[in-house]
């Protein structure tokens, strides 16, 4: 490679850095992955349906960029239905991981106390829903809309309650 094509490769990767503005990130990331949509509305949201990543532009530019970056990863690992509420904690524990990966291309970083955070609010979601209401037993979900206790025979109904988490995937119905 010749010295003047080193020098305009720097010049790009230079060129990637995102400044400040929410309007600056959104514009680059749309450039950068023309395969999604991205729209702005109150909910952050991927739906593999329409193949579009909802932001919400009244989040403070932190929250935003974090939030973007997570729908975006949702996107890429072609996220689309889960089976389960265990295994919706393992695809949002993967979003953050690809989200944190890709924030180090825009000079984002994404604090860890804040994934911890959102991983968190699904740890304890899970732990409300797991929870038999006849007993107190925990018991794993026998399929994606109920539990069954173990211990006393109890079955219990769940729906997605996807609206409730702060981060959410869609489910198809
Ligand atoms: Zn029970
Ligand atoms: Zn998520």
């Amino acid at each position: 490679m010749t010295l003047s094509a080193n020098k305009s490769a720097k010049k790009l990767a230079v060129g990637r850095s995102v400044k400040a503005s929410p309007k600056d990130f959104i514009d680059q990331l749309s450039l950068d992955y023309p395969a999604f949509k991205f729209k702005p509305g109150t909910q952050e949201h991927w739906s593999p349906k329409t193949n579009t990543i909802t932001y919400n532009p009244e989040e403070p530019i932190n929250l935003l960029r974090y939030g973007f970056l997570h729908e975006l990863a949702h996107a890429q690992l072609g996220h689309i239905d889960y089976e389960g509420d265990f295994e919706l904690l393992k695809l949002e524990a993967g979003a953050w991981e690809l989200a944190a990966k890709i924030g180090k291309k825009y000079n984002v970083v994404i604090s860890q106390d804040h994934i911890q955070n959102c991983l968190d609010t699904y740890r304890d979601w899970l732990h409300q829903r797991s929870a038999c209401p006849t007993c107190g037993m925990r018991v794993l979900q026998k399929d994606s809309s109920h539990y069954h206790c173990f211990n006393c025979q109890t079955q219990w109904k769940v729906t997605s309650g996807r609206f409730v988490r702060p981060y959410k995937i869609s489910v198809a119905k």
